[in-house]
């Protein structure tokens, strides 16, 4: 992985190359992340960075001996730790991360931005929880007592450090205390609070924060070809999650926007035939689409509460929903704004326990053209 393919960063990708170039590479590091932020995808760039034979002012080279195989996950120096559990292949003692090495790179290639639930499926865990066992640390104590192979560095990377086994954790703790030579340990974790504290302590925190939403946009744009509405309109979801992003962009089939504009548009005019007409399609959405449809409901009621207290709350958005959501602002007050918003949260409690999509959705337009009724 390069900086290059990381979207957005730009501040803590200067911090790290910076930090190689000063030579100031802190021997233990904690990328400290979100699931579906870059905390993994930052932490594999910087450790081909460091590896690189050629590094370019801002980025590894990407084609010299290291940084290929850096990029295969397959340098004999980078070395990986994370959760696993036992499989229908996998059992016993064999438990450990070195067992599902093939199957790790295989998941981080496709996306460094999944999570451990991705990572469970993966490798057919069901429904067991995966943890760093307390044999793992046997080997992690192995790993680190080997010299580089190639490299200037060895490099141990800890996916999830927080569900080690107390005795890995232990373990782990002891090396960093006393940390072997040329040694590495990048910490990739979603949870500080979860780690030891005296482990914590002992690390240089990069703090990773989700994407933003210009930065999922441009992402989905990029690697999913998606249009511009659509790619707002799951950005606006992801809540700045790539992983979030990539579930949502296979769902979101139709246009959110103009499907709400159209409901709200029918419900202020009391034109219930065209709501039930409405309802087959909401029905036809499934519900995956249906939950997402609601929650960008929400989403966009919100702007148009926001808006009506004061305009430049709400930044930027495309000039359809800005025009709508003008328009709409003045059918808000503060007393139905509230109860639509609650109407909407309730369709999706509804359709979450599995009602009849259509009712709901009748049900839903009759109450909120009363609330947007009162006003006028
Ligand atoms: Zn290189």
């Amino acid at each position: 992985m390069q900086f290059s393919q990381i979207t957005g960063h730009q501040e803590t990708k200067k911090l790290l190359v910076s930090s190689v170039q000063q030579n100031h590479v802190a021997h233990a590091q904690l990328f400290l992340g979100q699931e579906g932020s870059a905390n993994l995808a930052l932490a594999l760039a910087y450790a081909t960075y460091i590896n690189c034979e050629n590094k370019l002012p801002d980025d590894s080279c990407g084609t010299c001996g290291s940084c290929t195989k850096m990029n295969k996950l397959v340098h004999p120096d980078f070395n990986f730790v994370m959760p696993v559990t036992s499989t229908k292949n996998v059992t016993g003692k064999d438990v450990l991360s070195q067992k599902f090495l093939a199957e790790w790179r295989e998941f981080v290639l496709a996306s460094p931005y999944q999570g451990l639930n991705e990572w469970m499926q993966f490798i057919g865990a069901e429904n067991k929880q995966g943890n760093i066992s307390r044999e793992e640390s046997r080997q992690l104590v192995r790993l680190v007592s080997l010299k580089a192979f190639e490299g200037d560095y060895k490099i141990v990377l800890i996916w999830l450090p927080e569900l080690m086994h107390t005795t890995a954790a232990n373990a782990l703790l002891k090396l960093l205390e006393e940390p072997p030579a040329k040694t590495l340990f990048l910490l990739v974790s979603q949870s500080a609070e979860k780690l030891l504290a005296t482990i914590t302590s002992r690390t240089q925190i990069v703090q990773v924060r989700n994407f933003t939403d210009d930065e999922v946009k441009a992402w989905l744009q990029e690697n999913y070809q998606t249009n511009e509405q659509a790619a707002y309109q799951v950005a606006q979801l992801a809540e700045g999650s790539l992983n979030a992003a990539t579930k949502l962009v296979t769902e979101v089939s139709s246009d959110y926007f103009v499907f709400f504009q159209d409901w709200m548009r029918h419900c202020y005019s009391y034109k219930f035939a065209e709501v039930v007409d409405m309802s087959e399609e909401f029905q036809k959405l499934g519900r995956e689409n249906q939950k997402n449809f609601l929650l960008y409901a929400l989403n966009l009621f919100r702007k148009v509460t926001l808006y009506g207290v004061d305009a430049s709350l709400v930044p930027f958005m495309p000039p359809a929903e800005q025009n709508f959501i003008q328009n709409f602002s003045k059918v808000i007050t503060q007393q139905n704004a509230g109860q639509l918003a609650e109407e909407l949260n309730e369709a999706h409690y509804h359709i979450e326990r599995n009602a009849n999509p259509k009712m709901v959705f009748v049900d839903s337009s009759i109450s909120i053209a009363g609330y947007l009724r009162h006003n006028r």
